[in-house]
This record gives structure tokens, sequence and C-alpha cells, in this order.
């Protein structure tokens, strides 16, 4: 069975085709800056503008045509309302024109399946989600995906996303802050917010934007002591996760997870409590259409289905709110 997968949960258009457990093709346009944020309407006009191509270079990638693919699911959560209703709208349209069944899927449980497809090994992994918008540590109980820790406020993407924009960079800001923190390794003490398996980063986001501003600090010493130190906080809620579950492996997912150093960091954790840490590659990691297509296959089998009258978007959709009923 092939299924064809759309994100636009936010800043990534993403066209995903997948076979079985094979990945067909996967291919996405991403919303940039060179110096602002992300505004959802602009956005979304980006994906207006992508979704043509994008859609066609995934099947040529995939050697396939419309009428080959079996399904078509979509990201319905949780995400910008503007941008998740281009995708939506997208899904619709291919699955009405061309008759396909239509199949709405969480976009954060899409994260956590992309990891248990890609490794066979790691079968009941504690999830740290982190991405732009989203901060979550998830792990499966009692027939859901439950979250167990998440940011109390913004995101860790966000928060380095909105630092960076103090510093004169555009979106994403990532893998700059991450480029500037290698050049030093000078730690300066800063704000470590863990409340229980939560972490919240606004009061970190503060401190750090007046010291920026003080001009008494390297730029290259903020950005390492940040990286240090929202990555240890994301790592003791994940092995506090880990420790309450009875867990033995941890999956990384979402943009921030290409870091290298919370790679390392998580890497390192894990190995001193005996357990495993799987790192899906980038083109899985950060936002994309394979992982959409891949849940919509695992529902679609396990008999879920999406009417076109019920193919709305649920914008606040949380992981606990879907029933699994696609594992044993
Ligand atoms: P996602 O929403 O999962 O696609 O992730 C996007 C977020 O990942 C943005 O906030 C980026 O700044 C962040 N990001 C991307 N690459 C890196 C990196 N190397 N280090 C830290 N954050 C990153
Ligand atoms: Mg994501």
């Amino acid at each position: 069975m092939i299924c064809l997968g759309i994100e636009s949960t936010a800043h990534t258009f993403g066209v995903g085709i997948v076979k079985d457990k094979i990945v067909l093709a996967n291919v996405k346009d991403l919303f940039s800056t060179d110096t602002g944020g992300i505004i959802p309407s602009k956005a979304a006009e980006h994906h207006v503008e992508v979704c043509d191509s994008v859609l066609d270079s995934a099947l040529r990638e995939a050697h396939l045509q419309l009428k080959d693919v079996n399904l078509i699911a979509y990201s319905r959560a949780p995400g910008l309302g503007h941008t998740l209703k281009i995708g939506a709208f997208a899904a619709r349209t291919l699955a009405q024109l061309h008759h396909k069944p239509l199949i709405g899927v969480n976009h954060c449980i899409a994260h956590l399946e992309i990891g248990r497809m890609l490794f066979p090994e790691c079968k009941d992994p504690v999830l740290l989600y982190v991405s732009g918008a989203n901060t979550q540590v998830i792990a499966y109980e009692g027939g859901k995906y439950r979250i167990f820790g998440e940011t109390l406020d913004i995101g860790a993407g966000n928060l380095i996303d909105t630092f960076a924009r103090e510093l004169g960079i555009g979106f994403p800001g990532g893998p700059k802050i991450e480029a500037m923190a290698s050049k030093s390794h000078s730690y300066i003490e800063l704000p470590y917010v863990v409340k229980g398996m939560d972490v919240s980063f606004g009061g970190l986001l503060t401190h750090l934007t007046k010291m920026a501003k003080s001009g008494r600090y390297k730029k290259e010493d903020l950005c390492y002591s940040l990286q240090e130190t929202i990555f240890a906080m994301l790592l003791e809620v994940s092995e506090r996760a880990m420790a309450h579950c009875g867990k033995k492996e941890l999956l990384l997912g979402g943009g921030v997870a290409c870091n290298s150093r919370l790679q390392e960091m998580a890497e390192k954790m894990c190995q001193e409590r005996g357990a495993k840490c799987y790192v899906p590659e980038k083109q899985f990691l950060v936002d994309n259409g394979a992982m959409i297509a891949w849940l919509g296959l695992l529902m679609h089998k396990a008999g879920n289905r999406t009417q076109i009258k019920d193919s709305i978007i649920k914008p606040y959709e949380r992981t606990d709110d879907v029933k699994v009923n696609w594992r044993q």
C-alpha cells in the first residue's frame, strides 16, 4: 500500500511517499526569513506557492503518478491554523479528485512513529521532541501517547530563534547559534528551570536578551551557555521520564534535535543509564511528509478513516487526545 503524506503544521510544506516501510520520496520546502520570525499568514502563502512543485517533485522522485497512490494523509494537528489549512485543503482536493481515502494524523505522534519505523529494534521509546513550537517528552502508556513533560511556556526552538533574532540572525536560528556555540567553551551561568518533568524557557530568554543587550558578553559565550543549559534541562526531564516509565530507549525528534551537542549529551545520558539512544537522520528529525505518510498507513491499516466532511484541522489537539489502536 502506498501513502502520500502532506506536512504543513508550521514553516515546512512537505510531501512524503511511503510504501510499506520504504520511503520513496520525502520532499520539502521551508519558509525562511533573513531577519524576522514566522508570520503565519506569510508561511501559509509560501505553502500555497510551493504546493504544486513539492508534490510534483515527490511523485517524480518516487517514479509514481497520483493514480498509483492508495491513501492520502495530512497533518491535522497541532500547529498554526493558517498553515494547517493549506495542507488539509491540498489533501482533501487530491483525495476527492483521485477518489482516494483520506486520513488526518497528529504530527507529534508521527515524529515518534517514524523513529520506530526507522529503527525496528527501538520498540517502546521515550521521545524527546524538540522543535520550534513544541518541547515535549512523550511515551506510550495505557493505550495512548502521553506527554510526561513539556515546556510550560515557549518551545526550545522558539527560544533559540527569538534569541537569534536578538543577535540579528534570521529564521531558523538554530544552525547559526550552534556554529557560534562551537567557538566557545566559557560557560556563563543562566537560569535553569526544571519543575518535575516540565521545563520553562521564558525567564531564560529574558535573561539572555538582557545580557546580549548589555554588550558585556561575547555572543559565542552566550550561545554556548544557552545550549549547555537548555540541553541539560531537556535531558534531565527525559531521563526522569525514562526512569518513571521504566523505558530503556530514548528517541530524538524535532529540528532542535539536529544539534550535534544535544545528540552528544543524549548519547552520554543513555550510556550512563544503560539505555539506547536513537537519532533519526536529519530529513526525518525535521518536519517532513514521510512521517505523516507512515503514520497514515499505520492508522489506516488499523481501520481508522477520515471522511471528507470530518477532514478539519485541530490546531490544539494533544497527543493523548488520540486513541492509539495501531499498536499491539
Ligand atoms: P522543526 O519545527 O521540528 O522543523 O524545527 C525547527 C526548529 O529547529 C527551529 O526553531 C530551528 O531553529 C531549530 N533548529 C534547526 N537546526 C538546529 C540546530 N542545529 N540546533 C538547534 N536548533 C536547531
Ligand atoms: Mg515537528
